[in-house]
């Protein structure tokens, strides 16, 4: 590659616009979650959108997409589009049927129409490779729709087909090429490389990509890659990312944006939640209610947010005659060992802990799980109600969040929805004061302190890569 003389490429083609500049990182985790649980590794990842508009793809693009019906961007290309238009490598994994093709289709193409019209002679600029014939039809047509707004050709090459229509084809120019690997090696070899060429290829996706490495074209797709610039933008889509594609996707990538939609962790469906909005002072009588009637069936759990609270509420249950014990960090290592053999065995019926000290617990006949300090992240209440309704068996989780807690209550909302359980008013009442109040604050004030506090901050590093 040293000696060829590439001609310098745009590859970045989004600036956020201000409403998604100034998302706080809390508010893009929520947004996040909300576009079935995307999962982002990679920091200079932007924000995901909530409309085309806000992608900053072309009007036309727009307006097909609207009269195809595509309303809105799936998850995958809520977050891909804007990543990928951003010039960034990426691994987009997603469920079939999630809309991939295009999530990568609409940043090529804008990519594509960006540069100069093809010569006589030249080859692709972009190359999109798929493991079969069938798809290649299906990708071809999808883009075909949005290609030929900007007069772009897309030519479809694949093993079905004889090789003199293919180069007929090519010699015409094309600016993007959906093939199979091996066909493209083909024409890439025919006529000692005067019917298409690599020159000019600035981007390459590929599709199905847990398929086109099981069907064994690792090495062909490796030698396109190898015969392209080195500055070429890539992207690589599929629904599954198996650990023996990581290494070769490192090689192609360099350092990806990762991005995983789906598989959303979920409370089981074997546990029934509850959620009581309640006074500070009312949460230790409402404690003991509830032992009394679940307290008699199995082994019962209470989450505390602290190891101060831990040690108070073991008092409290104590004078109340509640044999119980307490679980936390602040308990040497060997007498946690045997309150939490004790807990699991059985010998202990009631146990108050961190979260921290209970991760991972697996107990019989833990019927009971109370939140009795609000849980502050999703993922924390998800574990923690996850210490019941195992192995089949049922259990109740009862969480209870305290006026003044607005902030938790949409973690505790979401993971309702989630389990498609009932949104107790209040609660839905606490989530929208808090929505509506982030967004206060990102209007009225151009600024990024949020709230002081615990539990919320805006990180400054991403601000400065994303306004
Ligand atoms: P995948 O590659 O993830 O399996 P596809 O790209 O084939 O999914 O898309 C699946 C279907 O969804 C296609 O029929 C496609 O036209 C349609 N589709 C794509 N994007 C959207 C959207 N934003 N809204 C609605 N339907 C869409
Ligand atoms: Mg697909």
């Amino acid at each position: 590659h040293t000696s060829v003389e590439y001609q310098p490429f745009r590859k970045c083609f989004y600036t956020p616009i201000p409403e998604i500049a100034n998302m706080s990182s809390e508010e893009v985790q929520i947004v996040r979650r909300q576009l079935d649980n995307i999962k982002v590794k990679g920091k200079k990842a932007p924000r995901p959108v909530k409309t085309w508009a806000q992608t900053g793809l072309h009007l036309k693009t727009i307006d097909t997409l609207k009269r195809c019906g595509f309303n809105t961007p799936t998850p995958i290309q809520a977050q891909a589009v804007v990543t990928i238009l951003s010039g960034l490598n990426l691994i987009g994994i997603a469920k079939t049927g999630s809309g991939k093709t295009l999530a990568y289709g609409l940043p090529l193409i804008r990519h594509v129409a960006d540069q100069d019209v093809l010569q006589p002679g030249d080859g692709p600029i972009a190359i999109i490779m798929t493991p079969t014939r069938e798809l290649c039809y299906q990708v071809t047509n999808e883009i075909r729709k949005f290609a030929r707004l900007f007069g772009l050709k897309v030519v479809c090459i694949h093993g079905g087909s004889p090789i003199s229509e293919h180069i007929a084809e090519l010699k015409k120019g094309a600016e993007i090429i959906v093939c199979t690997p091996g066909r493209m090696i083909d024409m890439l070899a025919a006529n000692n490389g005067r019917v298409t060429n690599l020159r000019r290829v600035t981007f390459i996706a590929i599709d199905e990509a847990d398929r086109m490495f099981d069907m064994g074209f690792e090495p062909q797709v490796m030698r396109i890659f190898d015969n392209s610039r080195p500055d070429r933008q890539a992207v690589l889509f599929s629904a599954t990312f198996p650990r023996q594609m990581e290494a070769l996707a490192r090689r192609i990538l360099g350092q990806p944006i990762e991005i995983q939609v789906g598989g959303k962790n979920i409370v089981c469906s074997d546990v029934e939640q509850h959620v009581f909005v309640i006074q500070e002072n009312q949460k230790f009588l409402k404690l003991l209610e509830l032992l009394g009637i679940y307290g008699e069936k199995g082994s019962s759990l209470v989450f505390v947010d602290t190891q101060e609270h831990a040690d108070d509420l073991l008092k409290g249950l104590l004078r109340h005659s509640y044999p119980c014990m307490a679980l936390h960090g602040g308990i040497d290592q060997y007498d946690r060992d045997s309150i939490f053999n004790d807990f699991k065995n059985g010998d202990i019926r009631l146990l108050v802990s961190t979260s921290l000290a209970a991760r991972g617990l697996d107990v019989r006949d833990l019927y009971l799980v109370v939140n009795y300090d609000c849980p502050n992240h999703y993922e924390d209440y998800v574990h923690r109600c996850g210490r019941t309704g195992r192995a089949g068996n049922k259990g109740n989780a009862f969480t209870f969040i305290c006026p003044g807690q607005e902030k938790y209550a949409i973690h505790l909302m979401d993971a309702l929805k989630s389990s498609d359980r009932p949104v107790p008013q209040q609660l839905e009442a606490m989530a929208d004061s808090y929505l509506s109040k982030l967004n206060e604050q990102g209007k009225s004030h151009n600024r990024f302190n949020g709230f002081g506090g615990h539990g919320f901050s805006f990180n400054k590093s991403e601000s400065v890569n994303y306004q």
